[in-house]
């Protein structure tokens, strides 16, 4: 008889963006595996649960009226941030387009980019790592389509200033779109200006199976008006529903249903649990590898960078901690919802183990 398959634990994973998922999540995306919202007139039930999950992440989104919110569910944020700019593109009337993102944008717009062949502009940080604001301008031109802004970067968990870009974005005639993937369930809990309340951004990426807890597949593309969505539609002759705005065709119906029972069972209220336990946790380690003597980057987000020597990052990685380092070599810890307080003393004592035998 061949053995099952089981899947790894999570509990030496600490450079992971996805999570364990939230048992009402799981049980209702085993639920609704066999199901298709790619093709929402013959699988009407999770095509109205899509509606809902619309509606939910917007309001997590802040959107004035999260019921007339457009969206839908992505096969995560690479998808959502290329259908941004591929809104955009189809409707900008520059037939050279560009699109200015941040140094700090994640390298799905890199896809994007080269899938919709529009110009990437990426602009340098500030020295907190977010974008800069008179590089952006400096970008910005005539046929620029869409100025991006991180909320929660890849690396440092940093928050750009979207108000401000967003008003450089429409001074140019450009849309405005927020990368909120990561941090989208934790920002509603800061005083961070992120979200469709904090300023006219046209669209949002903002993705249930990282902090949201759902399981994979589940982004979010959010829209603040349905034009944007428009602009994505392309006819379906074999269809019962006449167009379709996503990229994939077929799509798991388990990552719709996944996310509404996620948002359902933690919103708002569970979510600000996770968000000031994962916080209070990367401040604990931040504060552990600073006394410890390590260059630590401030924690903002529940995401912990930190210089460690080569070796040392090597010896914690055969020990068998899953970590990872930023581009410019730095450990990157990602304190998640499964990453527990003993998690992390047990990681720092063997960083103790490992770093002390390297000075012996
Ligand atoms: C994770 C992430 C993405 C990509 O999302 P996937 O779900 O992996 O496709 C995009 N942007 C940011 C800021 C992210 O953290």
């Amino acid at each position: 008889m061949p053995q099952q398959a089981t899947p790894q634990s999570f509990d030496h994973v600490l450079s992971s963006m996805c999570t364990e998922p939230h048992p009402a999540a799981r049980d209702a995306a085993e639920r609704f595996l066999a199901s298709n919202p790619g093709d929402p007139a013959t699988y009407e039930t999770v095509s109205e649960l899509e509606s809902r999950a619309v509606e939910l992440l917007a309001t997590v989104a802040e959107h004035p009226d999260p019921g007339d919110a457009a969206g839908y569910v992505t096969s995560g944020g690479t998808e959502a941030n290329v259908q941004a700019v591929r809104a955009a593109r189809n409707r900008t009337e520059s037939s050279d387009p560009n699109v200015v993102v941040p140094e700090s944008g994640h390298f799905s717009f890199t896809k994007a980019a080269e899938l919709l062949d529009v110009e990437l502009r990426t602009v340098p940080l500030d020295g907190d790592f977010r974008a800069n604001l008179d590089a952006t301008a400096a970008a910005i031109d005539e046929d620029t389509a869409l100025v991006v802004g991180v909320a929660g970067t890849t690396e440092y968990g940093r928050v750009d200033p979207i108000p401000e870009l967003c008003e450089l974005a429409h001074q140019a005639d450009a849309y405005c779109h927020v990368d909120a993937a990561w941090g989208g369930f934790l920002l509603p809990f800061t005083d961070h200006a992120w979200s469709f309340g904090d300023a006219p951004i046209d669209s949002l990426t903002v993705d249930p199976h990282k902090f949201g807890q759902a399981p994979a597949p589940a982004g979010g593309l959010l829209a603040r008006e349905q034009a944007t969505l428009d602009a994505l539609a392309i006819e379906t002759p074999y269809l019962e529903t006449r167009s379709q705005a996503t990229l994939t065709g077929t799509r798991s119906g388990a990552g719709v249903a996944g996310a509404v029972a996620a948002m359902e069972a933690l919103w708002p209220e569970g979510y600000r649990k996770a968000a000031d336990r994962a916080m209070a946790n990367a401040e604990w380690l931040a504060a552990a590898l600073s006394d410890r003597g390590y260059a630590v980057v401030d924690p903002d987000l529940p995401l912990v960078a930190a210089q460690l020597p080569e070796e040392t990052f090597t010896a914690l990685r055969e020990t068998g901690w899953k970590i990872s380092r930023t581009a410019s070599d730095e450990l990157r810890v990602v304190c998640m919802p499964h990453v527990t307080r003993e998690m992390l003393q047990a990681f720092v004592r063997d960083l103790d183990r490992v770093g002390g035998s390297e000075d012996a």
